[in-house]
């Protein structure tokens, strides 16, 4: 029985410790959430946007609480209700980068559809 805890436990911080759940280098806000909910699904918290946070605008404080002001009360609201404009693909696609570090304004997908 508490192996089993142990045992799930411990996937867990290997999924939240590995490479896959990690902000790729200026990868923006609302692709982090989009690859992240796309592969693991919401749990109705603000995990991947604190994941985010915390690894790209550690200095956000204010960040969970602007979300909910927008109507986010999860990471799936926030792509919802706060970043609802993206082109129109069933797949998910590359993040164009958000240069400035600590900002979690979504990075510019049609600079992406205009180069393609
Ligand atoms: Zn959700
Ligand atoms: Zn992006």
């Amino acid at each position: 029985m508490t192996d089993d805890i142990a045992d799930v436990v411990e996937a867990e911080l290997i999924a939240l410790s590995g490479a896959l759940t990690e902000p790729a280098d200026r990868e923006c806000l609302r692709c982090f959430l989009l690859r992240m909910i796309s592969e693991f699904g919401c749990d109705g918290t603000h995990r991947w946007t604190v994941r985010w946070r915390d690894v790209r605008a550690p200095r956000a404080t204010e960040l969970l609480g602007k979300l909910a002001e927008l109507g986010a009360g999860c990471d799936c609201e926030a792509l919802l209700n706060v970043f609802p404009e993206y082109p129109p693909t069933r797949r998910v696609l590359p993040c164009a980068g958000q240069p400035q570090p600590g900002s979690a304004v979504p990075c510019d997908l049609r600079v992406l559809r205009r180069t393609a």
